[in-house]
């Protein structure tokens, strides 16, 4: 089986693999996270800022 990782620009997902386990939340604040019951792996991203940053 190929598993591929879900990517969220949110900082805390929630999994309950269609209803197959009781749902759970991880947290991604390391960057990735992977569901403790089905092994889920979910994967940060930055959300696109508009906001540009200039260092003088
Ligand atoms: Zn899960």
């Amino acid at each position: 089986m190929s598993q591929s990782a879900i990517k969220t620009t949110e900082e805390i997902v929630s999994c309950s693999d269609n209803g197959q386990h009781p749902l759970v939340y991880i947290s991604l604040k390391n960057g990735s996270g992977r569901c403790q019951y089905c092994g889920q792996l979910f994967i940060r991203e930055e959300a696109a800022s508009e906001q540009s940053q200039q260092a003088a």
